[in-house]
């Protein structure tokens, strides 16, 4: 069993799962992410593929540079982290890196457009306790705010990783242009 390394452009997307009358509102469900070599700590230059977890155990991929296995588990369900090399401090969070969280959501309020959030939230409702894509809940908060994203910028939101997939880059894009305090860089 071993990670697919992607021939981009790829047909798969990163979804998240809707729980609006929760707490976190937001759950990602992470089809395509990018590794760092924890030996070597060298950001792999490609993307890979989530092709599903059997008992938390999700595949191996070779580094790039030392060439020492970087093996990837989870936690066998919605996968919204993945550990690299089985260590804790390795833990990888899709909603900090990805900035899928619903508390970027809540900061579109401080537009001067009236009732963004509640606009999202009731639009989400169609949709509790199912998936949807990361670009279709950037566009339809584009709708919302009339902001507009070309896909064509790309960013860092954590050091020790080269690369995000485009659909993270572009809803990324949307929380620049509203403005939003994001941790983030543009590269
Ligand atoms: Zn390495």
């Amino acid at each position: 069993m071993g990670l697919e390394i992607l021939k981009l452009p790829t047909t798969k997307k990163n979804r998240i799962y809707i729980g609006i009358e929760s707490e976190s509102k937001l759950i990602p469900d992470i089809d395509i992410f990018p590794l760092y070599c924890t030996c070597c700590n060298t950001a792999q230059s490609k993307l890979y593929e989530h092709l599903g977890s059997r008992y938390g155990q999700v595949g191996t991929a070779i580094c790039e540079k030392c060439g020492r296995e970087i093996y990837i588990t989870d936690h066998d369900n919605l996968v919204t982290s993945i550990y690299i090399n089985g260590s804790p401090s390795n833990e990888i969070f899709f909603n900090e890196l990805y900035l899928l969280d619903w508390k970027f959501v809540d900061e579109f309020d401080r537009l001067s457009i009236i009732n963004v959030v509640k606009k999202v939230t009731d639009e989400l409702k169609q949709y509790d306790r199912e998936f949807i894509t990361v670009d279709e809940l950037r566009e339809m908060i584009e709708n919302i705010t009339d902001i507009k994203t070309d896909g064509k910028m790309k960013f860092i939101t954590d050091e020790r990783f080269s690369i995000l997939p485009d659909d993270i880059n572009r809803w990324i894009e949307l929380l620049y242009r509203a403005k939003i305090n994001i941790p983030a860089k543009i590269v």
